[in-house]
């Protein structure tokens, strides 16, 4: 059988989860923590970088960083996973989710400004597959209205847009390490910042509302509450984890983009027959490989299509069902303007499987499986 994903490992992950053990200290904000954050920020080039307990929360601890209340509205396409939603519904306010693109299945910079109201606060651009949103359209929009971008980076770490990394564009960045994705640590995620001072306001509601991490730096000689905060800050075990990982990117990086060009390669004659239709990289994005779809005729085509991989043993996947759609999406959410493509692109789309150190022989099977589907028409 070919499973849809394996969770990453390099190979070096015990020793350094054994090396926070001998060093005392497993509790957040510890060595491997630090190594993390310099890490991303580096590579990112942002003002400060603050792992977290998942890319949910360093999406919610952006919606409180930006003071979003019951009443507000923020932007977001459908076409997405629930935290993305979830994060500033739980502080009361109102997903308004506009149209995808069909191309690149991400929001349609073109139809963001007819959904802005006196309501509206922020826009949260998802960077689907790791292929960025059109974010110099994006940022003049929020600059015209006065509006923070938090770019739901996910999937989108080690991906660029006119060689700015993704997450590092808008105000706030979201990245997660879950374990279906790039890079990992099981559960966590991180939150990259542009601006001085909303970083330390980060680091104040990530550390329970105290100012701790100020006082474990030497700046202040004792720590008290200052705020209303969280816990969002990960253990030292999953910060080992993912700093193992960090250490073979480019590996990771490149055994990924390997894959991702294999399948685009071998299923180009069905692209070309029209059969199906394969991703679509813009030109100024450069993506990280972070998944691999195709698109079928339609709705009863995938379902089909799905099947008859798990037939030949091969997991593919679907997703999203679009938010707008599902039972709290109608509760605390709306589509504003026309959903052209959002329903019916999600219904055509399948994932196939993609992950780091995907045999070769193993991926022969996929494109032979969904050559030999198209083949029986
Ligand atoms: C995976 C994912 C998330 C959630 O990440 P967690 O780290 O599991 O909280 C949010 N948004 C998108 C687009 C994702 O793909």
């Amino acid at each position: 059988m070919v499973n849809f994903n394996v969770p990453p490992t390099v190979g070096d992950e015990l020793d350094f989860i054994k090396d926070a053990i001998a060093s005392k200290k497993i509790c957040g904000d510890g060595r491997y923590t630090h190594m993390c954050n310099d890490w991303i920020r580096k590579k990112t080039d942002s003002a400060g970088v603050l792992l977290t307990t998942s890319c949910t929360h360093a999406t919610e601890l952006a919606a409180i960083l930006c003071d979003i209340k019951a009443g507000d509205e923020v932007i977001m396409p459908s076409y997405t996973f629930v935290s993305t939603a979830d994060a500033f519904v739980l502080r009361g306010a109102r997903a308004v989710f506009v149209d995808i693109r069909p191309d690149t299945m991400n929001i349609d910079e073109n139809l963001i400004e007819a959904a802005i109201t006196e309501k509206t606060k922020a826009i949260v651009p998802v960077h689907y597959a790791g292929v960025s949103c059109e974010m110099d359209k994006i940022m003049e929009l929020a600059s015209k209205y006065h509006l923070y971008v938090i770019e739901d980076a996910a999937q989108g770490i080690m991906a660029s847009y006119k060689g700015r990394q993704l997450g590092a564009i808008g105000d706030i960045g979201c990245y997660s390490f879950h374990e279906t994705k790039n890079y990992s640590m099981g559960e966590g995620g991180a939150i990259l910042l542009k601006d001085g001072a909303m970083l330390e306001q980060a680091e104040i509601i990530r550390e329970k509302g105290t100012n701790r991490s100020k006082f474990f730096r030497g700046q202040i000689d004792k720590y008290t509450w200052v705020a209303a905060g969280s816990s969002y800050l990960p253990s030292e075990l999953n910060a080992a984890y993912l700093w193992a990982q960090f250490l073979k990117a480019d590996e990771i990086y490149e055994n990924r983009m390997t894959s991702w060009q294999r399948y685009y390669e071998a299923l180009n004659e069905l692209a070309d027959s029209a059969y199906i239709e394969l991703p679509y990289i813009p030109e100024m994005c450069v993506h990280n490989a972070h998944m691999f779809y195709i698109k079928a005729k339609n709705l009863e085509e995938r379902t089909r299509l799905i099947a008859y991989l798990k037939e030949r043993g091969v997991m593919a996947v679907f997703h999203y069902i679009p938010l707008h759609t599902a039972p709290a999406g109608q509760k605390y959410g709306e589509f504003r303007g026309e959903d052209k493509y959002t329903t019916t692109e999600s219904e055509r789309l399948v994932r196939l499987p993609l992950y780091y150190g995907l045999r070769e022989q193993d991926q022969e099977r996929v494109i032979d499986a969904v050559k030999d589907f198209y083949k029986k028409k």
